[in-house]
């Protein structure tokens, strides 16, 4: 893939469309450099005080979904104190791998998202409010998206934090385990998907 940087050796051209807090731009643009499809896509990333049982959220603009589709307009949201880690550990003390891989796995839901027509997003709601089966499939769906965007170790970096970080609540961890992959899931899909890559590349 061409990940396009600007003369900085940055990711500055990632920036279009986006609002992002200039103390976490670097990681964002970073995962976003992955993401070239979402060049166009507005997204704001937003930090709040506190975000009932996650860490980020990535959410359609309810309103937006409203309108025509081209007007459809996202949002991630960032708890600044980690209010479900019993210490305060803000945002900027994060390691950076952990941080994209963080952010890469939410933009796999907006590019999960973007598959769909606003009705479409509307229902998937309601199913993911209602059926922690369902909550399952759109967290694989968004692992896969980073996984194959080439983000894995990112991915693992976060899951491992998040996993063997004493402070996280046991809680926390429990519902990480319960809904979404495990490190060695995502250890699995990587290699599933170096192994394509190599035949395509012997076919080719
Ligand atoms: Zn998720």
């Amino acid at each position: 893939m061409n990940r396009n940087k600007d003369a900085n050796g940055g990711f500055l051209s990632y920036e279009h469309k986006k609002q992002i807090p200039p103390v976490i731009k670097q990681q964002v643009l970073k995962a976003l450099s992955f993401y070239p499809e979402l060049k166009n896509t507005v997204i704001s990333f937003i930090f709040r005080k506190n975000i009932r049982s996650s860490v980020m959220q990535a959410q359609p603009v309810f309103h937006t979904l409203l309108r025509k589709r081209k007007d459809r307009r996202y949002r991630i949201n960032i708890s600044t104190h980690f209010s479900l880690i019993r210490c305060d550990m803000p945002v900027t003390e994060i390691p950076e791998e952990v941080m994209v891989g963080w952010i890469a796995h939410e933009l796999g839901h907006i590019m999960d998202y973007e598959q769909r027509s606003n009705t479409g997003i509307i229902s998937f709601g309601y199913r993911y409010l209602f059926s922690s089966k369902y909550v399952k499939e759109a967290e694989r769906v968004a692992d896969t998206y980073a996984v194959e965007r080439g983000l894995g170790k990112h991915l693992i970096a976060t899951k491992r934090f998040i996993l063997d970080h004493a402070e996280i609540p046991q809680a926390y961890k429990n519902k990480i385990t319960r809904l979404y992959l495990s490190p060695d899931v995502i250890v699995e899909l990587v290699k599933k998907l170096e192994e394509k890559k190599q035949k395509e590349v012997a076919q080719a």
